[in-house]
C-alpha cells in the first residue's frame, strides 16, 4: 500500500500508541514511525519492541511528521500537545485517541499553532491491559474509529479529516464522524457507566462482610468474573475519563440509579412480570450486539470451547 502519511509521530507509547505503531507498520499506512513517551522505561521498552524510531524529546519526535497522534491519558493531553507544539511541521495533521472528546478539545486546541489541522478522534478498541507490551497490530480491525472534527471552514481542514479517515481505514477500522458532545453522551452510556459499575461491584465485593473474599474469587464464574475483566482497566486512564466527562456521566448515572431503585422495588414487591419484561428487553439488546458483529455468539464468549 502507498503510505497515507509518509511520516507519523506518536506521543504516548502505551497500549493504543503502540498498537497504532504496529498497525501502521503492518498495513503500510505510514513509512516512517516516530514515538515519544514521557516515561523513560516505556521509551526503552518501545525500542526493544521495535515500535519505531523512539525519541527522548517530544519536540524532536514530531519534527517533519505529517501526522501526530496524541495517545496519552485524557488528563495529560494538554501537556503532551504543549510539549510538541513548537516542533510541529507547517500543515501537519494532529489527532488524539482520548476516550473523552469535549475536554480534550478544550485542553488541546488552544495550545496548538494555527498552521496545523487538529482532528480529534477516539478508537473504540482496547483491552484491560496497558503499556507498550499490550499493543498489537490488529487491535483496530473491524472496530469503530470516531472522528469529531472541529468547526473549521478551511478546505485544507476538510482534506485533513478525509486523509485521517483513510489512515484509520487502512488500520482496519470503520470510521464514523460525530459531534464531540454527542460522542461524550454516547460513550458515557456504552463505556463509561459500565466501567463505573464494574469498578463499584468489584470494590463492593471486596468490602462485604457477609461473604469472604476467597468465596467471591472461588465462585466468580457465576457472573462476577466478567466484571473483574472490565474493572482491571488502567486506573489513571479511568480516573481521567470520569474527571473529564462529568456532565454526561452524572446524567446517565442519575437515570441508572432511578431505574435501579425501580428494580429494587419490583423485587421487594415480587413484581415478576416487571422483572421478566426488563430482562427480556436486555436479552434482545445482546442479540443486536452480536448481529452488529460487536461480540461472539459463542456461549460464555467461547471460553468453554476446546482449543
Ligand atoms: P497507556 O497504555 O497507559 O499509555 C499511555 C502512555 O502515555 C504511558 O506510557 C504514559 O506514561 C504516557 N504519558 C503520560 N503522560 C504523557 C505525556 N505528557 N507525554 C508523553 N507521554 C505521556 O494508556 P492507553 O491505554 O494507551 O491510553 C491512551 C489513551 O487512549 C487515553 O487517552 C485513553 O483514554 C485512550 N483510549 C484507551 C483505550 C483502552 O482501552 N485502553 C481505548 C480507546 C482509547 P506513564 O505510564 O508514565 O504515565
Amino acid at each position: 500500500m502507498t503510505a497515507i502519511f509518509e511520516r507519523i509521530a506518536i506521543v504516548g507509547a502505551g497500549l493504543i500508541g503502540g498498537s497504532i505503531a504496529l498497525a501502521a507498520r503492518a498495513s503500510g499506512a505510514a513509512s516512517v514511525i516516530c514515538l515519544y513517551d514521557a516515561n523513560a522505561a516505556v521509551r526503552q521498552r518501545a525500542r526493544e519492541l521495535g515500535l519505531g524510531d523512539v525519541f527522548d524529546d517530544a519536540e524532536a519526535a514530531v519534527q517533519r511528521a505529517d501526522l501526530v497522534v496524541l495517545a496519552v491519558p485524557v488528563g495529560a493531553m494538554g501537556a503532551a500537545a504543549a510539549a510538541c507544539a513548537r516542533g510541529l511541521k507547517f500543515g501537519a495533521v494532529v489527532t488524539d485517541v482520548g476516550s473523552v472528546k469535549q475536554a480534550v478539545v478544550e485542553a488541546v486546541a488552544g495550545v496548538l499553532p494555527s498552521h496545523i489541522y487538529f482532528v480529534p478522534g477516539h478508537p473504540l478498541a482496547g483491552t484491560e491491559h496497558s503499556g507498550p507490551d499490550a499493543g498489537f497490530a490488529t487491535l483496530f480491525h473491524n472496530r469503530w474509529q470516531i472522528l469529531t472534527p472541529l468547526t473549521d471552514e478551511r478546505a485544507e481542514y476538510a482534506a485533513a479529516v478525509d486523509k485521517l479517515e483513510q489512515f484509520w481505514r487502512a488500520l482496519g477500522a470503520n470510521v464514523e464522524r460525530m459531534d464531540a458532545e454527542r460522542h461524550d453522551v454516547v460513550l458515557a452510556v456504552t463505556s463509561h457507566l459500565p466501567h463505573l459499575i464494574a469498578f463499584n461491584i468489584v470494590a463492593m465485593a471486596e468490602d462485604l462482610e457477609s461473604v469472604t473474599e476467597s468465596e467471591v474469587v472461588k465462585y466468580s464464574a457465576s457472573g462476577f468474573r466478567d466484571f473483574t475483566r472490565i474493572a482491571a482497566s488502567d486506573p489513571t486512564m479511568w480516573r481521567d475519563v470520569f474527571l473529564n466527562n462529568k456532565d454526561a456521566v452524572l446524567e446517565v448515572l442519575g437515570r441508572f440509579s432511578e431505574d435501579l431503585a425501580a428494580l429494587q422495588r419490583a423485587i421487594r414487591w415480587s413484581e415478576g412480570d416487571a422483572l421478566y419484561a426488563l430482562f427480556e428487553r436486555a436479552r434482545r439488546m445482546r442479540r443486536e450486539v452480536i448481529e452488529a458483529g460487536q461480540d461472539t455468539p459463542a456461549p460464555n464468549f467461547g471460553r468453554d470451547e476446546p482449543s
